[in-house]
């Protein structure tokens, strides 16, 4: 199994290299040469499976060669101990739930196979590695807590002290063991800064670090697993799914294309973004221009007015798009437009289908989920079908505020979360100034 750099300059790598290095060299973002196409008898007979044992049966297709089926079936039921709910809304349509994991965020999912994988080649290979990561928030608390008690891994998280919510850090400084939490004393750009100025440090060259970002390919080819578990329970014999994902970075959609051609049973995915509709227009007219800055909705992991992920989805359709979002050969759009519907939602439609799917049917929404969910009914309003899920991508109880304005209760916390407020925090503090950072790690990274 081999991947290709989307910037076509680079060389092609196996996936024990791309774990490691997350970006190409040339910039652009990983990709595999060659699509595993799982045959459909396959995917049906999936039904009365566990959730490990669909990604394990999904997985083995992409480790080969790095893992033995023991071990990836050991790392899949470590990964995914917690429950998969896929709820029936209204007749033959679905919400699953990602939002049950360590951090009550789907990004659970795909973090802590990652961290696993890294584990098993350090295991093989010796030696340790640093994640070094700055966080606005979610993504820095799923990675941290992926990572937590991983041997051979040390982490380190950088955060604005004052921008992330009392939950958010807590959910990062309650961990300890591995984890090392550090709240800078400036704004999100100054964390990243900051570890993007470790990274190229040659007074730091004897430390092998790694960022776990979202363009990692471990972050992205987890992802594809949940929608085979979708399928295989939803869809009878000739059924096609369709699927909506509320996207920000787009690696989850990315995902959900990739399972597609993998066989994924599906008909159409459709892509609900919030107000920074920089992919809808993308679609619609074939000119891409990225929204700077990007807007603040209320569903703020999707505040993206450049996904990183788009060159890869660019790809997936025989075009080549740069990091900087410069369309270099066109994708073909008639297929694009063919297999996705993308549409924009604004803040007030979110609330209001808060507030509907709550009276309604009784199933609680939080904005992110909400915005696939009116993405799904805007689309099946022209086009009905069925079986159809939408992907509700964090729990209802990280948004308390919004949840008790709009419907007046009092989300329950999953029992992930539960507890947090009282558990003791762990945590340093440090300016926003590169020699102070420079030392700290030299100090602790010993
Ligand atoms: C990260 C995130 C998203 C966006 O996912 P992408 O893969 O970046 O499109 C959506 N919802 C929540 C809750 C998130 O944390």
């Amino acid at each position: 199994m081999r991947f290709y750099s989307t910037n076509l300059q680079a060389p092609a790598v196996d996936l024990r290299q791309a774990l490691l290095t997350g970006q190409a060299p040339d910039k652009g973002l990983y990709m595999p040469e060659n699509i595993p196409v799982i045959p459909p008898e396959e995917i049906y007979s999936w039904r009365e499976k566990s959730y490990p044992e669909v990604a394990f049966a999904v997985m083995r297709r992409w480790t080969r060669g790095l893992l033995t089926d023991d071990e990836l079936l050991r790392i899949c039921y470590e990964c995914y101990d917690y429950p998969v709910p896929l709820e029936r809304v209204t007749g033959r349509r679905y919400l699953l739930r990602l939002d049950r994991g360590p951090t009550a965020s789907f990004k659970d999912f795909a973090a802590r196979m990652m961290a696993r994988l890294l584990r098993h080649i350090l295991k093989t290979e010796g030696g340790e590695l640093v994640i070094l990561t700055a966080t606005s928030g979610d993504t820095g608390s799923a990675v941290a807590s992926a990572f937590h008690n991983v041997d051979r891994i040390r982490m380190l998280v950088l955060f604005p002290l004052a921008e992330v919510s009392d939950r958010q850090r807590r959910q990062m400084t309650t961990l300890g063991g591995n984890v090392t939490t550090i709240g800078i004393d400036g704004k999100f750009d100054d964390c990243q800064a900051l570890v993007k100025q470790a990274f190229t440090d040659p007074k730091l060259g004897h430390i092998r670090f790694s960022s776990a970002n979202s363009i990692n390919i471990g972050r992205l080819l987890p992802q594809s697993v949940y929608y085979f578990y979708a399928a295989c329970r939803l869809t009878e014999k000739g059924e096609r799914l369709v699927v909506s994902v509320p996207s920000g970075n787009f690696g989850n959609m990315c995902a959900g294309m990739l399972a597609w051609r993998m066989g994924l049973p599906a008909q159409k995915f459709v892509i609900a973004t919030n107000e920074n509709d920089e992919f809808p227009r993308f679609l619609a007219t074939g000119r891409y221009e990225k929204i700077v800055p990007s807007r603040k909705c209320i569903s703020n992991a999707m505040n993206v007015g450049h996904p990183s992920n788009l060159p890869r989805l660019v790809a997936l359709y025989g075009g080549v798009m740069d990091e900087q979002g410069n369309v270099k050969k066109e994708p073909d759009f008639a297929a694009m437009r063919r297999e996705m519907f993308a549409t924009s939602v604004t803040d007030e439609q979110t609330r209001q289908t808060i507030v509907d799917t709550w009276q309604r049917y009784h199933t609680l929404l939080e904005p992110h989920g909400a915005v696939g969910w009116f993405g799904l009914e805007r689309y099946l309003e022209a086009s009905p079908a069925e079986p159809v899920v939408s992907i509700e991508t964090a729990h209802p109880a990280k948004f308390p505020e919004e949840i008790r304005s709009l419907l007046g209760i009092e989300p329950e916390l999953p029992p992930s979360l539960a507890g947090l407020d009282t558990r003791p925090e762990y945590y340093e503090t440090g300016p926003a100034d590169y020699r102070w950072f420079r030392e700290f790690l030299q100090s602790r990274l010993k």
